[in-house]
């Protein structure tokens, strides 16, 4: 008898299991010009993506609440993850996600929805009683040049995806669901299988990862169905 893999689905957040970039709403909206002036500095190699988002968030001055109240009202999720997610538990897997994104805008999202149950591995903003004083941010495998940021990955993504996939385990098999060129393309190698859109799929094609395309979260559900179907066989 054949062992049933145990699959660990892993899912970026923000343009993958959302339909845009919440945190560039955000900062669209609450602090345009810090989101001009750091994700210049950011594209120019001046500043890591981690400084460019924790300067950014710095900026905005009002009510963490009134960023909450924003992405929960605006934020729509990419079609198909209610699916994903029940062929996921019907399996015995787990779906977890991985952000390099804040909690605090991740969590009412997807509180919205009714997915607040979801695992999620992100960083944290934190703020005292002032709205003009800046957060203090945190993230799970401690701040940057930890050895996992150092030796491992290639930038300062804020929260490591890599640390987070092998807490997976060294049985499961893992699934990687994402969109972007950074933090994404830094776990995606490392994934037993990968999924993904836009800049992340033209990083993998390049690179010779395999990789299938994804517009919804259909083919993930469909493949995740199909390995447990023939690990049974
Ligand atoms: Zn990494």
């Amino acid at each position: 008898m054949r062992l049933k893999p145990r699959i660990a689905v892993f899912a970026d957040f923000d343009d993958t299991l959302t339909t845009q970039n919440v945190a560039r709403f955000l900062l669209k909206r609450f602090a345009p010009e810090a989101l001009d002036r750091y994700s210049g500095l950011y594209r120019a190699g001046e500043i890591t993506f981690r400084e460019y988002q924790e300067l950014s968030f710095n900026a905005v001055r009002l009510p963490v609440t009134h960023m909450q109240d924003a992405a929960a009202e605006e934020i729509e999720l990419r079609s198909g993850i209610n699916e994903l997610l029940a062929a996921v538990e019907e399996v015995g897997g787990t779906f977890t996600i991985a952000s390099a994104g804040l909690r605090f805008y991740i969590e009412p999202v997807l509180k919205r929805h009714g997915l607040e149950e979801i695992d999620v591995v992100c960083g944290t903003a934190t703020r005292g009683e002032s709205d003009s004083e800046p957060f203090r941010y945190d993230y799970p495998f401690g701040e940057t040049g930890d050895d996992s940021n150092e030796e491992r990955c290639r930038g300062d993504w804020a929260t490591c995806k890599c640390k987070a996939l092998e807490q997976a385990g060294e049985d499961a098999v893992t699934v990687f669901v994402g969109d972007g060129s950074t933090s994404d393309a830094c776990v995606a190698p490392k994934a037993d299988f990968v999924f993904a859109r836009d800049r992340l799929l033209r990083i993998c094609n390049e690179q010779g990862i395999a990789a299938t395309p994804f517009e919804d979260f259909t083919p993930v559900t469909e493949f995740v169905t199909k390995l447990s179907a023939a690990s049974k066989a």
